[in-house]
C-alpha cells in the first residue's frame, strides 16, 4: 500500500502537468470511487476549475481548484492498496482499471487507476476541514523529537499500531513504521509511555531519514501495484532491513529476522536487536 514516500513521489511528478490546468469533462467508471457524490454532481463541481496547487497531506494527494479565481474547494486522491495517479493524451484509450478520468484543457487526461477499487477521488468544499483529524505531518518543522517524546507519553499503546494511527502521526503505514522501530532498536509491543527521550530522539530521527531516504529512491515497489505516474517502480525495496524478509539476516547483528502479527498487521523485526518488552 503506498505510504508517505509513495504517495509524495506521486505528487511531485504528476504536480507539474498539472497546476495550471482547466478541466475541461470527467469520466468516471466505478462510481464508488467518488465515496457518495453522484457522477454528476461530481462532474459539475470540478468542469470548469483550474488546478491551482498541488500538495501532499498524509497519504493523500490534494488538488486546490479555483473557479473564476475563487477558491473552488478541492479533490482529495487517496491511492488506497493499489491506486495510481497519471497524465497521459486524452486519446489514448484509458485501461480497464481506470477508474477515473478528468479530462485537461491540453488535450490530456489525469487518470486515477485502481485494481482492487479501495482508492477514492474525493471532492470536498474544504479540504482543511476535511483533513484536520490528521496528525502532524514527519517532515515538516513542527514534528520534533521533543514533540514526539510528548506525544508517545500521551497515550499507553503499543508502538506500532500507533505509529500507523494516522491521527497520532500523518502518512507511516507499515513498511517504514517496521524499517523505523527496527533502526533504533525498539520493539513494535513497546508500551509509548515507557519510551524514555534519548530512545524518543532515535525514532524520531529514523522515521525522518527513512522517510527521505525512500523518497529520493521514489519510494518502494515489492508488487506489481505501485509505480510511479512515469510508470517506473521505486527503489527503496532493496534497503529494507526486516520488512519482507523474513528468515533473512538482520544487516546489523545477523539473527534470522521473524514475522509476528501486531494489531492484525505482519510486522517484521530482528529479535536480538528488538528485545521484548518486559511485562508490567
Ligand atoms: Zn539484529
Amino acid at each position: 500500500m503506498p505510504e508517505l514516500p509513495e504517495v509524495e513521489t506521486t505528487m511531485r511528478l504528476v504536480a507539474p502537468k498539472l497546476v495550471g490546468r482547466t478541466v475541461v469533462g470527467t469520466d468516471v467508471s466505478w462510481a464508488r470511487t467518488l465515496g457518495g457524490l453522484t457522477r454528476p454532481a461530481f462532474a459539475r463541481s470540478v468542469t470548469g476549475c483550474t488546478i491551482r496547487a498541488l500538495r501532499r497531506r498524509a497519504k493523500q494527494i490534494v488538488l486546490e481548484l479555483e473557479r473564476d479565481g475563487d477558491e473552488a474547494g478541492a479533490l482529495l486522491v487517496h491511492l488506497r492498496m493499489t491506486g495510481r495517479l497519471y497524465v497521459e493524451p486524452a486519446d489514448q484509450t484509458a485501461g480497464a482499471y481506470v477508474r477515473a478520468s478528468l479530462e485537461l484543457d491540453d488535450g490530456r487526461s489525469l487518470r486515477f487507476l485502481d485494481v482492487r477499487k479501495f482508492g477514492r477521488v474525493l471532492y470536498v468544499r474544504d479540504a482543511d476541514a476535511a483533513l484536520a483529524h490528521l496528525g502532524p505531518e514527519p517532515l515538516e518543522p513542527g514534528f520534533t523529537p521533543e514533540s514526539l517524546h510528548a506525544a508517545l507519553h500521551t497515550r499507553r499503546r503499543a508502538l506500532k499500531p500507533l505509529l500507523l494511527d494516522q491521527t497520532f502521526l500523518a502518512g507511516l503505514g507499515n513498511i517504514y513504521v517496521d524499517e523505523s522501530l527496527h533502526r533504533v532498536r525498539l520493539h513494535p509491543l513497546r508500551r509509548s509511555n515507557s519510551v524514555r527521550r534519548p530512545e524518543a530522539e532515535a525514532l524520531h530521527g529514523a522515521i525522518q531519514d527513512v522517510l527521505r531516504h525512500a523518497i529520493e529512491l521514489q519510494g518502494s515497489s515489492f508488487d506489481r501495484f505501485y509505480r510511479t505516474p512515469e510508470g517506473q517502480p521505486g527503489s527503496y525495496q532493496d534497503e529494507f532491513r526486516v520488512y519482507g524478509r523474513t528468515g533473512k539476516p538482520c544487516p546489523r547483528c545477523g539473527s534470522s529476522i521473524r514475522r509476528l502479527v501486531v494489531g492484525q498487521r505482519g510486522t517484521h523485526i530482528c529479535p536480538t536487536c528488538q528485545r521484548t518488552p518486559r511485562r508490567r
